[in-house]
């Protein structure tokens, strides 16, 4: 049996690490100030994926939507054990709500075919929302398994999983292909593998290669089309998949697809309100629960 793993992957900023100056004065995210990071439970799924391959033999390719400079996090996904890498890059994806986001996934899901399993982090740390994941199932109508912690056997045609639950976990089968989204607890992510490291870090996109060869000339057109050619046969070629490369409808994403403006972001600091200290008493707790009835805390 192999199966086939597509993790969607996220660059973010490091919003753990926030500097003075990371909220911009209309209250927008100052990007430029922040390091860009993988987002974290990103790396969870693909550690789970790559676990797959390693149990069930197959191949794991990650995609990511962004700019050039997300083409990191598809670098590192591959010196960690990724097979290959795709990144979705586009003007016109920009300013993506989820909705437009998880259109323009599916669609890469889509185009890329014959995908056993689709694996997301359980939230991106900039957005936060955590609906990309589902979203995307939906759009390609497959079941989905959210927070999951450990995939406990996979056939071809089905996958068992653990996920957290409120209180404890659940234990739930389910046909393939299927989409998952990961939680933090599922597992320690590995490394990056320095032998992989000294391989991939050659790994380009398209756009890399040619600024790499800034002011060729259309006579090195040729010679370009060699470079691409041997690094793709070697393993060290990023797709680039644009707007039109995998049909997008272009009322579908970026800003024209995005129904959700953020018009503002605040710092909320909840202050500490009156502070009562309750003996751990039977007329201790008794006046407690006085007061929340009176309070109307208590329905
Ligand atoms: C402060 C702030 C507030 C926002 N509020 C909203 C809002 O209320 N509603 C709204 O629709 N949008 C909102 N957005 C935009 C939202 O961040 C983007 O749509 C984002 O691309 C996807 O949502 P998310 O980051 O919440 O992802 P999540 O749904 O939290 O991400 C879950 C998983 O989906 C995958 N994923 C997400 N984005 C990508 C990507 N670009 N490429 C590959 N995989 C990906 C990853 O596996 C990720 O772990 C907000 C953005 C910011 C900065």
């Amino acid at each position: 049996m192999s199966l086939t793993s597509l993790v969607f992957i996220k660059q973010v900023p490091d919003t753990k690490n926030i500097t003075g100056e990371a909220m911009k004065p209309d209250g927008t995210v100052n990007r430029g100030a922040l390091a860009a990071i993988f987002n974290p439970e990103d790396l969870n799924a693909l550690e789970m994926a790559l676990d797959l391959k390693e149990r069930f033999g197959g191949k794991v390719v990650v995609c990511t939507m962004g700019p050039q400079a997300a083409a990191t996090v598809l670098r590192h996904s591959l010196y960690m054990g990724a097979d290959e890498a795709i990144l979705l890059t586009d003007r016109k994806f920009a300013g993506a709500d989820t909705l437009a986001t998880s259109y323009a996934l599916s669609l890469a899901a889509k185009k890329l075919g014959n995908v056993d399993l689709v694996l997301c982090g359980r939230q991106a740390i900039d957005g936060d929302t955590a609906q990309v994941g589902p979203q995307v199932a939906e759009k390609l109508g497959i079941p989905q398994l959210t927070y999951v912690e450990a995939v406990i056997f996979a056939e071809k045609t089905k996958i068992t999983a653990r996920s957290l639950i409120d209180g404890g976990y659940e234990i739930a089968e389910c046909p393939l292909p299927a989409l998952f989204t990961v939680v933090s607890s599922a597992n320690t992510p590995r490394p990056a593998g320095a032998r992989r490291l000294m391989q991939y870090k050659k790994a380009v996109t398209r756009t890399e290669l040619l600024a790499s060869h800034a002011g060729a000339t259309y006579e090195d057109a040729g010679a370009l089309a060699a470079e691409e050619k041997r690094l793709r046969s070697r393993g060290l070629w990023i797709h680039e998949w644009s707007a039109a490369d995998v049909g997008a409808d272009e009322g579908r994403i970026g800003f024209a697809g995005s129904p959700t403006k953020v018009k503002n972001v605040a710092s909320v600091v909840i202050a500490g309100a009156d502070y009562k200290d309750i003996l751990p008493t039977r007329e201790g707790i008794a006046s407690l629960v006085q007061e929340l009835n009176a309070d109307h805390v208590f329905v």
